[in-house]
Order: C-alpha cells, then structure tokens, then sequence
C-alpha cells in the first residue's frame, strides 16, 4: 500500500506548536476525519493515529502515519471534500478549525511555509492519482471543453480528460463523484465543487473584482495588511496573463514565466493570508446607495456589502465583425489566448495572427516555436509602433514568421473547421486557426455610473490614488484609464491601491 511520499514535513517542535490551535480527540479504525461530497473539512495532525486517503469506493492514494498532517490546497481554497480520510489504526488526532487554521498561518510563519508547500506539492502530486474525482468528456477543439480545461487548470484541480468518440450535444461533460454534469461550463462546475460564492461568517470588507494580475495584487495586498478580503472572478484566476505561456519582461524572471504559473504561485498567496477567493462568480453591478457602505451585486442577485471595492476586471479583446466569425469561434477555430495548450497542434501547419500589441507578438512566437507557421497581420505599417522591441526583432528574425503591414481581415473561409483567410492588400492565407488580438474594450459595464474617458476606460483622477468618481470604489490595472497594459504595471497598482483603501476607510 503506497505511503505518502512524505515531502514538507513539520519539526516535532513546529508539531506541537501546530497543535496548540486544535483539539485532541481519539478516532478508532474505520472512521472517516472527512469524506468524499463534505462541504469542508479540518485540518487534522496525526499524533498516534494511521489515516488512509482514499479516492472512493476503495482506491488508496496513500497512507499517513503519526508526525503527518492531512490536508491540501481545497482545505484553503473551500472546495467540497474530493478524497475521504480512513483511520487505519486508533490512536489521537488534532482537529485545527478553517479559522483556527488562518490564525495559526498568520502568525506562525515558518509553519505556514510548511503547509503551503505541502499543500501545492499534494495538489500536484495527487492530480493524476485523484483525477477520477473529476473527469471532463469533450471534443478538445469545442470552444465549451477549452473553457472547462481552461478552468479546471486555471484552479489546478485534479481531474482527467477523456476524448469524446462521437458527436453528441450533451458534451462538454463533467462527472464529479460519480455524479454526471451535462453541458457543463465552468460556472456549474463551479457549483458541483462548492466553489461559487458563498457568505462568510465575517464581515467583508474589501471585495476585489477581477483576478488577473491586479486583481490578484490588490487581494494579497489587502488581506496581509488586514482587510478581510473576498475575490471573485468570472472565469478563473489569471486574467488576460494567465492567456499567455511566456512572459519576459515581469521583474525578476529572467528566463520568462508562463501567466499561468504566475498566476497560480498568487492565488496560493492570497489564499495564505485568507482571502476568499470565488471562481467563476460573474459581478453585475454595485449599489452605491449608501456612500459608506458598497454593495456588489452579483449576476445571480447574491449581494455583497463590503467597504471598499477595488474594480480589476481589465479589458477584452474584440471580436471582429466577419461572417462566420461565431461559427469559427464555436469549433475552437478562432482564439483569444495563447496558452501551452492553445499553441500545439499546428506543427507544420499555418495559422494566422492578428494584431500589434505584445499579446499577438507572444502569440505568434509561441506558435513559431510550436513549430506553427505563422502570418502575422498588422493594421499600421511599422510593428515597433505598439510592440516591444524585443518582441518585433525576435518577430522580424524568425523563418518561421511572415509580417504583413496594412492588413484587414476580410473574409474567413472553411466548412466547419478554419482553412484560409482573406486579407485585404495581401494574398489570401491558408490557415488552420486564426489567433485575434485586436483593440482591447474595458470590461467595465458592470460600473454604470462610475466616471469613464471617452474610450470607456475608468477615470481615476480623485485626490485619493485610483479612487474613481464614486467613493470607495478604486480601479486598477488595465482597466483604468491611461494605466501602461502591463502585467508588471497591473501588479503594482494593485497593491498601490490597498493604501488608498485604508486612508478611505481610516474615518469608520
Ligand atoms: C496573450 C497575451 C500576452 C501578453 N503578454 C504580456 C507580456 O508579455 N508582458 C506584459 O507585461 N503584458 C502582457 N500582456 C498584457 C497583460 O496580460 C495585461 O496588461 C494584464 O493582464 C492586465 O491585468 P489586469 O489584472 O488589469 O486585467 P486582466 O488581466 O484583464 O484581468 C481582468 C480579470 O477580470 C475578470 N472580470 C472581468 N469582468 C468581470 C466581472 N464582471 N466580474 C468578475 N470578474 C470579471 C476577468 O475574467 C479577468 O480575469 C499580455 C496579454 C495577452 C492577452
């Protein structure tokens, strides 16, 4: 029977250190600590008792025995109970609380440098070995399965994808605990996992809208200084960074870091220092009835009364006005991201790349270096214009890369899958898929009422840093108007803007 590979473990000192949070109890063999479907559960310490962590109806992932702590990233994140943990030999446990457990991370920092690693490690050690608690069936090009693969990463919950063998308009499909989703999204998913928005017993008092790299700033930024922070994102963790698989110019990575893994490393970081963090969980709009008291409202009526909100919902990149365009979207043939996942599969084969900036300059070198060939096509007529030098000459260089300036996609051709594009002043391209980056919108409908400049960006321009015109509300990131469309920029005005939230709030 396999036993934990033991990993992060902690001194017998930090153990008993630990210990003082919970509560001794005795379990005797056959009991379960938790099981599969719990809402949530404990973090338990095993002083003399065996556990086994079994994916059920009887598989053993692995055995813990006495000096071990059972438990990973869901303990944190709320997820409902995925694996059930079977007491194999009597003995005492410690039961340590969610809250109790939060206390405990806050101020035992070398303890909470041990669980956190432990509980990434586990996640990722168990993700193949309990990836039947979660399986996805669906064509992999739909657009629906994309969006669910994309979730379940994004969030990195263990789960195993099986390629459906037929047609069939009940797919994407979600089986949870044995139990079937049909046409599942991301947003039922969610639900099935106990992952949508659900009151806390505290009162909240920063909610943070949008978790792409501002967002995920502002939550870390306010939570570790206090604030009793809720993040909630309408598709997952990551934003706009998390679509790209090399990022070069962030502090600090000299080798380039995927947004993914940028974006996971901080959501286990605001999950440390308790943030709540909601996945999809969609804001509709804000009551700003009471000056002092904000209410974010979400698309499923749930309301949040909170403090301060901290608006990061950045922007989207625009669809084109091109018959076919929803059709191509559906099958997957047109993309908005240039993932690990989105980029293979078109070694030898060409595709198309439309815009600028340095999202399409990303795009089309990951493609390149997928082994993809690659038409880039630009509106203007100089790609140093809107894209950083060291993206264009890397560009400019590549045998694997065509530029073509002055262009506007007019046409797209195909049956039911992409096969070549029509661009005006340039020959027409044969294409498998066309990758869009063109003219990024606000993402700011959910703020009626709230001062925007004339291109919908929000205007920060109060005495208070990122205050919008409405009191209480701040905007960071690249939804702010004139903010630089960085990710490194996002950050820091994410965690800038935690400042401006406290002197706002120093009145209460
Ligand atoms: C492919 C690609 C490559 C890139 N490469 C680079 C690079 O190499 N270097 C660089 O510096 N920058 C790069 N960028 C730009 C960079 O990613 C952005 O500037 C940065 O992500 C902006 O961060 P943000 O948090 O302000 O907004 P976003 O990243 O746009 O995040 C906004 C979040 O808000 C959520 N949201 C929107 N509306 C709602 C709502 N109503 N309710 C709840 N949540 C909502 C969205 O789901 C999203 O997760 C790239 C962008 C792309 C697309």
């Amino acid at each position: 029977m396999p036993q934990a590979e033991r990993g992060q473990v902690l001194t017998e000192e930090q153990f008993l250190r630990l210990a003082a949070y919970g509560e001794a109890e005795q379990v005797e063999p056959g009991w379960n600590l938790y099981s599969t479907g719990d809402d949530s559960y404990d973090l338990f310490l095993l002083l003399t008792a065996e556990v086994d962590i079994v994916l059920e109806p009887d598989h053993v992932i692995y055995r813990t025995l006495p000096g071990d702590f059972l438990g990973e990233l869901s303990l944190l994140t709320g997820q409902h109970v995925y694996l059930t943990a079977r007491v194999v030999a009597a003995g005492t446990v410690v039961r340590i609380d969610a809250e109790r457990l939060r206390r405990a991370l806050a101020e035992q920092v070398d303890i909470a440098d041990v669980l956190l690693t432990a509980f990434r490690d586990r996640r990722e050690a168990i993700r193949s070995a309990a990836g039947g608690a979660l399986e996805i069936i669906g064509h992999p090009d739909s657009a629906a399965t994309l969006a669910l693969r994309t979730y379940v990463e994004q969030l990195l919950l263990p789960h195993t994808f099986r390629e459906a063998d037929s047609a069939d308009d009940d797919l994407p499909a979600a089986i949870v605990n044995g139990s079937s989703l049909r046409r599942a999204t991301p947003g039922t998913l969610a639900e099935a996992l106990g992952l949508t928005y659900r009151p806390g017993d505290r009162p909240v008092d920063l909610v943070v809208v949008g978790a792409g790299p501002a967002g995920l700033a502002a939550a870390v930024s306010g939570a570790s200084e206090g604030l009793v922070t809720v993040l909630l994102d309408r598709s997952g963790i990551g934003g706009q960074a998390a679509k790209s698989a090399r990022i070069e110019n962030y502090l600090g990575f000299p080798e380039g870091v995927s947004g993914l893994h940028l974006a996971r490393l901080a959501m286990v970081q605001a999950l440390k220092f308790g943030v709540r963090i909601h996945a999809p969980c969609a804001v509709a709009s804000l009551d700003l009835s009471d000056e002092r008291r904000p209410v974010v409202v979400l698309e499923n009526g749930e309301r949040i009364p909170c403090r301060a909100v901290i608006a990061a919902t950045g922007a989207q990149y625009r669809r084109l006005d091109i018959p076919g365009w929803a059709r191509f979207e559906k099958s997957g043939c047109i993309r908005y991201a240039a993932t690990e996942s989105d980029v293979r599969g078109y070694e030898n084969h060409p595709v198309t790349v439309v815009g600028g900036a340095n999202s399409a300059g990303q795009a089309a070198l990951s493609l390149a270096a997928n082994g993809a060939h690659v038409d880039l096509v630009i509106r203007g007529h100089d790609l140093k214009l809107r894209m950083s030098s060291y993206l264009a000459d890397r560009i400019l260089a590549h045998p694997r890369i065509r530029v073509h300036t002055g262009g506007t996609i007019l046409e797209l051709a195909g049956d039911d899958v992409l096969t070549s594009i029509v661009v005006e002043s340039s020959e027409r391209l044969p294409s498998r898929a066309l990758f869009c980056f063109v003219g990024a919108d606000p993402v700011s409908g959910w703020l009626a009422g709230v001062a925007t400049a004339d291109d919908g960006f929000i205007r920060t321009e109060s005495s208070l840093p990122f205050q919008t015109s409405a009191p209480r509300v701040f905007a960071v990131g690249d939804l702010r108007s004139g903010s630089t469309k960085r990710v490194a920029t996002a950050v820091g005005e994410g965690a800038s803007a935690v400042s401006s939230v406290h002197t706002a709030l120093a009145g209460d």
